[in-house]
């Protein structure tokens, strides 16, 4: 199985093979196909998997191809738009994710950033100001900025929940639920966690549509 074969563009290939990348993990075999096709996914799946990859990459694609019509690469995101949400549960893995998200979307006409908790959130207003491609959060201080009015949902395309098993753990379902709310309807979704529990079930049942479930 090689990356070609999952229907990633030239430049994504590129990108692949400078990271040193040779064939995809199990993963990210199942996931890219079943993101670019624009599918809710489940996938339940252990950090070192190559999960980040396997849900950035063919995010990645979509956005830059232009999901709506107004989304052509050329068009910035309009002030304080976010196209695709990526929440994680702690500010370390919102650290690392953004980092991976800029490593596989250097050579792609995407904006990113990350607001999380225990920073200024003056300059994280700033940067949402703009308009974002990708934005990778922590609920709380999600939160915080969408009721300073920092940030506008309306075009939002694509949700991730990263770890959403910790999530739950730490307590953070009411905010999940919270969030959904301010979300458009219509939008692709995606659950990634490392267990399958009956708690993760009830809370994606709420929040996926038609899953494609990936174990691996
Ligand atoms: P993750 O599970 O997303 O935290 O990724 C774990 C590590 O695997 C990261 O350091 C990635 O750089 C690396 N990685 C991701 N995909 C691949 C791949 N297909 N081949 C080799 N390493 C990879």
């Amino acid at each position: 199985m090689s990356f070609g074969s999952l229907g990633l563009c030239d430049e994504l290939l590129k990108t692949v093979a400078e990271q040193g990348y040779t064939t995809p993990s199990p993963i990210q075999i199942e996931a890219i196909p079943a993101v670019l096709s624009q599918r809710d996914v489940m996938a339940v799946a252990h950090t070192g998997t190559g999960k980040t990859a396997g849900f950035t990459l063919p995010m990645v694609q979509l956005l830059s191809g232009g999901l709506s019509p107004e989304s052509s690469p050329e068009n910035s995101p309009e002030a304080k738009t976010v196209r695709a949400l990526i929440i994680a549960p702690t500010r370390e893995l919102a650290a690392q994710v953004v980092e991976s998200v800029k490593t596989y979307s250097h050579d792609m006409n995407i904006r990113s950033a990350a607001v999380f908790g225990g920073m200024r959130i003056e300059p994280q207003i700033a940067e949402l100001a703009g308009g974002l491609d990708i934005l990778v959060a922590t609920p709380g201080r999600l939160i915080d900025l969408y009721s300073q009015q920092a940030i506008d949902f309306d075009q939002l395309e694509i949700l991730v929940l990263d770890e959403a098993d910790r999530m739950l753990d730490l307590g953070f379902i009411d905010d999940i639920r919270h969030i959904q709310t301010l979300l458009p309807m219509k939008r692709q979704t995606l659950m990634f966690s490392a267990t399958f529990s009956k708690g993760i079930k009830s809370f994606a049942q709420g929040l996926l549509n038609d899953p494609q479930l990936i174990e691996v």
